[in-house]
């Protein structure tokens, strides 16, 4: 055997990083904290404009409109869709969006969500491992949020300090976190929350993956508006990594539909920095969701709520739904 061949059959042999097994259908949720749909569908507000350097207003979500909103449905851009939660406030909105429904968390110290989620369902119905229904969490509320039992699924949430015996770049990563902190205390920056998810996305191929970002609804609440406004710029670039990793995974990204969005909007003027208080404006948000059984038509009047989030993915997995799912077009 020349050594040529020899490596190719070596090589053959090897399990290659980047196939995942298609085992059925799969979601990939991703929350963007505190993001106005103002930011979202027309860029920067001229209001704050002064604040910023000229070539840094107009159009936030450039990648996405230009190239991934056609291929999917956007909710939300007159006041059409809504969270699910009594409040414009983190906490209440994330376990809204996690159980389908209002759980009258009045704020973010109700504690931990008192029934099961549907992340915690879908494990259940579905007889997954733990490794198959994963969180990434930049902020310490997510813990309170996305499971009832800590015991249920996989996550990884700030403070991380799990020893990731099997894993160098989870463990490289969360390290890295641990030492290169934000301005501001709950939290990591997401940076490293988004790299652990992708990483665990090639890895792990897991059926459902959540990644939950924060660093926009701190910046917001710092006064910072170039920051704001530079996070969800960094976002979009995060999501057209997604998407394009996704269309290079085979059948399983394939099959994979992605849902976007944000736990409530952001007060108007000298009031963007803070949320929750009491126009209901902070109640309207806006979701990007792209997947096999979703027309690809961009914008969409149809009008939805986060209540329909959950029925939506039990809708997509074939497990028994809650509710109403969002429509599909
Ligand atoms: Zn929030």
């Amino acid at each position: 055997m020349n050594i040529v061949w020899f490596l190719l059959v070596f090589l053959s042999a090897l399990p290659s990083q980047a196939e995942c097994l298609h085992r059925g259908p799969n979601v990939v949720l991703v929350t963007l904290d505190g993001v106005r749909t103002r930011e979202f569908f027309e860029g920067t507000d001229p209001y704050h404009d002064a604040k910023l350097d000229p070539s840094e207003r107009g159009v936030i979500f450039k990648t996405l409109w230009e190239k991934h909103a056609p291929k999917g449905l956007v909710f939300g851009k007159n006041g059409g869709y809504r969270i699910a939660s009594d409040v414009a406030v983190s906490l209440p909105s994330y376990q809204a969006l996690m159980t389908g429904h209002s759980t009258h968390c009045q704020n973010n110290h109700c504690g931990r969500v008192k029934e099961e989620t549907v992340l915690e369902a879908v494990r259940r119905e579905l007889d997954l491992k733990k490794s198959e229904v994963a969180v990434f969490g930049s902020w310490k509320g997510m813990k309170d949020s996305t499971a009832r039992s800590s015991r249920t699924i996989f996550r990884s949430v700030f403070p991380d300090f799990k020893p990731y015996p099997g894993d160098r770049t989870l463990r490289k990563f969360r390290n890295a976190s641990i030492f290169d902190r934000p301005g501001w205390s709950g939290s990591r920056k997401d940076r490293y929350t988004w790299d652990m998810g992708m990483h665990y996305l090639k890895t792990y191929c897991p059926r459902v993956l959540y990644v939950s970002l924060v660093d926009s609804d701190e910046y917001g609440h710092e006064g910072d508006y170039p920051g704001y406004v530079g996070a969800l710029r960094g976002y979009d670039t995060y999501l057209d990594t997604l998407m394009g990793t996704l269309d290079g995974m085979g059948a399983y990204g394939k099959d994979t539909t992605l849902i976007v969005t944000t736990d409530h909007s952001r007060g108007e003027a000298e009031g963007w920095t803070s949320h929750g208080s009491k126009p209901d404006s902070e109640k309207e948000v806006f979701l990007f969701v792209k997947g096999p059984k979703f027309a690809a038509k961009g914008i969409t009047a149809s009008q939805a709520t986060h209540a329909q989030i959950r029925p939506t993915i039990e809708k997509i997995l074939g497990i028994k739904v809650s509710g109403q799912a969002l429509p599909q077009e």
